[in-house]
């Protein structure tokens, strides 16, 4: 499988970036190893004490400064395609003033949010100005998924289905937490993904704590059970996706909460579509859930965007006022939550589209009753 895209969407994702930073009135982006990198130039590359960092002027060609001994890493990336100028520097060099040479004096720069701060104070040392946000310039770039993007998005959702579709395999009373998450780890994987990159087992009262992980509690035949998962495919792109899960009939309580839930879960994937604001996606499932006097339990934003990162922009969230457009990404997750007694979420990823969204999971949602089986596990 390709590890990345065609140099060409590189070489675009550059010139905007460029663009974006001249409109914004910043002399360079300056991107250390992290999804903004994987987005511009292809890189997996990992942040080192030593820095590497890829400068993107508003003006002129982008550079790429890295350690002599890294050289080899961006090997992978589209920067040879790209025809980067690279600026290898050693030990006992001052690779700050290097990223910074052919900028301004005193540059307007702006730095990607996974700068370690121990590239970030010796480069503003170095700029005496004070550093802005790349993700505020890049947003609008990568907020807005092209169609390779869509493509990998729909093959990450495909994948983390495939998992769900597996649960009965792993998902058994008598089981601890932690036991049943190796084995959806694993899956996730075996179904394609190239690393599992979080799996939330919440049985019982952990239901009730959105970003519980796993434990050694054991799993019992009354338990209901959220199971949050996810990880990215190739190039980078990442699944997210929660089904809650029960082995007997459950409680009545539970049975009306959850129907309401569903309900205001698909109230919010009918709601998007281009032209509303992400706050309004948030208030569809929140109304629903308030006007069952359910508002209380409903404890977190409704969605985040998905890509290169598990969670970026645009957060469906109340008092985000951005406009959807086709070609956003997001998750659609509202829960209920009960303490110290259970929890259930359901989350898809949906994708904007010219009158709607295309939602790229399985749209199978209700409280799935798996068998209580017996077995070597007991
Ligand atoms: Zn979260
Ligand atoms: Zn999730
Ligand atoms: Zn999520």
């Amino acid at each position: 499988m390709a590890s990345r895209f065609p140099t060409a969407v590189y070489r675009h994702r550059l010139a905007r970036a460029a663009e974006l930073a001249d409109a914004s009135g910043v002399d360079a982006l300056i991107i250390t190893p992290g999804p903004d990198l994987t987005y511009l130039i292809g890189s997996t590359a990992q942040t080192f004490e030593r820095l590497s960092a890829l400068v993107v002027p508003a003006t002129g060609g982008p550079v790429l400064v890295v350690p002599r001994l890294e050289v080899a890493s961006f090997g992978e990336s589209a920067a040879t395609e790209l025809g980067l100028t690279t600026v290898p520097w050693v030990d006992g060099e001052d690779p700050y003033a290097l990223a910074l040479q052919h900028l301004p004096g005193n540059p307007q720069v702006a730095v990607s949010d996974s700068m370690p701060a121990g590239h970030l104070v010796p480069l503003m040392t170095a700029t005496e100005t004070r550093p802005l946000l790349a993700t505020d310039i890049l947003r609008e770039l990568r907020m807005i998924k092209d169609d390779d993007e869509i493509a990998a998005l729909r093959r990450a959702g495909a994948a983390i289905d495939r998992v769900h579709a597996r649960m009965g395999e792993w998902l058994r009373p008598g089981r601890t937490e932690a036991a049943v998450a190796a084995d959806i780890a694993a899956a996730i994987v075996a179904e394609g993904h190239t690393e599992a990159a979080f799996v939330i087992v919440g049985s019982g009262p952990n239901g009730a704590d959105p970003h519980h992980e796993h434990s050694d509690r054991v799993i019992t035949e009354s338990d209901v059970v959220v199971i949050d998962i996810g990880g990215p495919v190739e190039p980078g792109y990442n699944s997210d996706s929660t089904r809650t899960y029960c082995f007997t009939e459950p409680r009545a309580d539970v049975a009306r909460a959850y129907a309401v839930l569903e309900e205001a879960q698909a109230a919010a994937v009918a709601a998007v579509r281009p032209g509303v604001t992400a706050e309004s996606v948030d208030a569809a499932a929140r109304d629903h859930l308030a006007a069952a006097g359910l508002a209380d339990h409903f404890i977190h934003r409704t969605g985040h965007g998905i890509g290169l990162s598990v969670h970026e922009e645009p957060y469906i969230v109340a008092g985000n006022d951005v406009v959807l457009a086709p070609g956003m990404a997001f998750s659609v997750e509202p829960g209920v939550y009960f303490d110290g007694d259970w929890g259930a979420r359901i989350e898809d990823i949906v994708v904007v589209t010219d009158d709607g969204c295309e939602p790229l999971n399985l749209r199978s949602h209700a409280l799935t009753r798996l068998p209580t089986a017996s077995g070597e596990d007991r």
